[in-house]
């Protein structure tokens, strides 16, 4: 029996396809308002329970209320998007199963009573593979919002959450682009030495039709691009047919959010740089002159 957690995002479609997998039913606990439990039930668990509506209350206030519904449906593996919320709900419910709960989990395979999970570990270095005998907790990319089918019942469990409540919310700084489904990503690292030269770069991915992105320290460090645009193991993963790197040196830590891609091309002055090997073409040259060139030939 799989148990799949979910708070305010309703895209698990991932979670439910690994649940499948492992044999049993599939119970959804729902910490969210009705919709995500709808949109949840669209993909056809065999049940939902739903805790209610959450009022003013964060998600996270529904974490001993969540528990106690995950330990009541008493499943071998619990399953959680890596989402902050979701994260604090899937704490809870391993503590209460006192399970062990495993983070970075790419991949999930039944082995007679037991599970096989493979996860990526030291910043995404490396993998491990854990094989769990006892009930476990992973949390793991949730995929998309299920497409809708025959839903599952939507059975309502009102919880009381803790008392703590939303006084405010601020949007964080987003470009609000979903770098998981863009078919070209024009991404760019270090090697971009100032702010003004993100026009550069936007240029050439609109010649391109592209998304953009960067590698982390472009993000975090210099902020010349949201939060959210950056690729790598504490970032975002993409999938792109196209993903050009500009500029980046190609540290395992930025790679593994963009192996995924069919075709990685690498621009850079340093034929040395790790992505030249990595990269099915590269461009040994200076971003300055190539980005110009390219975007004029593209236009
Ligand atoms: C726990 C942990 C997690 C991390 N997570 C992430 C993550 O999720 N994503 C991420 O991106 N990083 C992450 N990092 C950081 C990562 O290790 C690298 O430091 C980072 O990816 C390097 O970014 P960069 O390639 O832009 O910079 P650099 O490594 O400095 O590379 C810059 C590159 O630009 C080239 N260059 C310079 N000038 C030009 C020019 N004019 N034209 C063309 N090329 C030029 C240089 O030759 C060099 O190869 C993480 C690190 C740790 C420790």
């Amino acid at each position: 029996m799989t148990t799949c957690i979910v708070t305010t995002d309703p895209a698990v479609d991932r979670l439910l396809a690994i649940a499948r997998t492992l044999g049993g039913p599939v119970v959804a606990v729902v910490a969210g308002a009705r919709a995500v439990a709808d949109a949840v039930a669209a993909g056809a668990p065999d049940r939902v329970v739903w805790l209610g509506e959450p009022g003013d209350a964060p998600a996270s206030a529904f974490a001993s209320a969540a528990a106690d519904a995950v330990a009541a449906a008493g499943p071998a593996v619990v399953l959680a998007a890596d989402r902050p919320a979701d994260r604090v709900l899937a704490g809870a419910a391993a503590a209460r199963l006192d399970a062990p709960a495993l983070g970075g989990v790419t991949a999930v395979v039944p082995e007679g009573g037991s599970v096989l999970v493979t996860r990526t570990v030291l910043g995404g270095v490396a993998t491990e593979d854990v094989r769990a005998t006892g009930p476990v907790v992973l949390v793991t990319d949730g995929g998309d919002v299920p497409a809708p089918g025959a839903p599952a019942p939507v059975e309502e469990a009102p919880a009381v959450p803790a008392a703590v409540r939303v006084v405010e919310t601020r949007p964080a700084a987003t470009a609000g682009v979903d770098l998981r489904g863009a078919r070209r990503v024009v991404s760019v690292g270090r090697g971009l030495k100032a702010r003004e030269d993100v026009a550069l770069v936007e240029a050439l991915a609109d010649a391109l039709g592209a998304a953009t992105a960067c590698t982390r320290p472009l993000a975090e460090g210099v902020g010349f691009f949201p939060k959210d645009r950056y690729v790598g193991v504490s970032g975002r993963t993409v999938t792109p047919d196209l993903y050009l790197a500009l500029g980046i040196s190609g540290q395992v830590q930025h790679m593994v959010g963009a192996r995924g891609s069919r075709t990685v091309v690498a621009v850079n002055t340093d034929a040395e740089a790790p992505i030249v090997a990595e990269a099915d073409y590269a461009v040994v040259g200076d971003l300055y002159q190539v980005v110009p060139a390219l975007t004029e030939a593209l236009r």
